[in-house]
């Protein structure tokens, strides 16, 4: 569910003009999104003057938010809160909509995710990939529904030359194979023609089966995987234990931004970051 925001409207709304002229004073607009990716989106797409916050602490996966009571006053005290989607963030959506009246932008809910495009895990166990924003065209969306929601005109959060620039510095790479702690380049693959790399993980972060594991030494070992990605907020042993096995080195990327600033540049910069790590796979 979507629901826009009447906030600039009712701050210059004829009625309370008088009012509004001699206090001078916007309402303290604050939005609030569940991980950090998000409030990196929605920062740049609002600029540095809006409050933005988000609810997932430094040291906690996308996959299991839980809510502190500090979390629970900042969902109450924001204008809008942003999620991924209620399936991603089942613990958020349940208390926001127990809130009337609460603006709430789900981010799979917008077109370009709508109807289960991006679905993939195979033909028996179809999940949608919630790492929606490592692709930059779908980041520009999101931040487009953002500012839409507030009556701001649309511009993008990162350009297209931008983009291009990446694309070209990742050209040399794009047939090349890697693991990675979980199913979480799926979409950054698409946006910058290179492999999706072999997995340890599903997408939502869950174990995988023997055989799947069976299955992903061999295909690394004949298919060349060039390192093993492991992730700050995951202390992952198996990472470890197959890196050793197939004498690969263990590269660190951080698909959730969590040093990436909340600035008017913060999302293109993360973007820029998660590349040099990429690349440093296969240096
Ligand atoms: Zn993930």
């Amino acid at each position: 569910m979507v629901l826009w925001l009447p906030l600039l409207s009712n701050a210059v709304s004829t009625e309370d003009a008088s009012v509004s002229i001699q206090t001078n004073v916007m309402p303290e607009l604050l939005v609030i999104t569940s991980i950090k990716p998000l409030a990196l989106i929605a920062q740049a797409a609002l600029g540095d003057s809006m409050n933005v916050e988000f609810l997932q602490s430094a040291n906690q996966s996308a996959h299991d938010l839980t809510l502190s009571a500090s979390a629970l006053d900042k969902i109450h005290r924001a204008s809008l809160i942003v999620l991924v989607g209620d399936q991603f963030e089942p613990r958020v959506a349940k208390v926001v909509e127990g809130i009337p009246g609460k603006a709430l932008l789900q981010v799979l809910d917008l077109p370009i995710f709508g109807g289960g495009v991006d679905v993939h895990e195979g033909m028996h166990q179809q999940t949608v990939d919630p790492h929606v924003w490592l692709n930059p065209y779908s980041a520009n969306v999101i931040g487009h529904a953002i500012q839409s929601a507030f009556g701001v005109s649309q511009r993008d959060i990162i350009s297209d030359s931008q983009i291009e620039a990446l694309k070209k510095n990742l050209e040399p790479v794009g047939t090349l194979d890697y693991i990675s702690h979980h199913a979480v380049l799926g979409h950054f693959a698409k946006a910058f023609n290179v492999s999706a790399g072999m997995p340890i993980r599903d997408s939502n972060g869950g174990h995988k089966g023997a055989r799947s594991q069976f299955l992903l030494r061999k295909a690394a070992y004949n298919g060349g995987a060039q390192c093993v990605f492991v992730e700050p907020q995951y202390a992952d042993k198996d990472a470890l234990v197959i890196a050793g096995e197939l004498n690969l080195p263990l590269r660190t990327i951080d698909p959730q931004g969590i040093d990436a600033p909340l600035t008017e540049n913060g999302y293109a910069q993360f973007i820029q970051t998660l590349v040099v790590q990429f690349q440093a796979c296969f240096a």
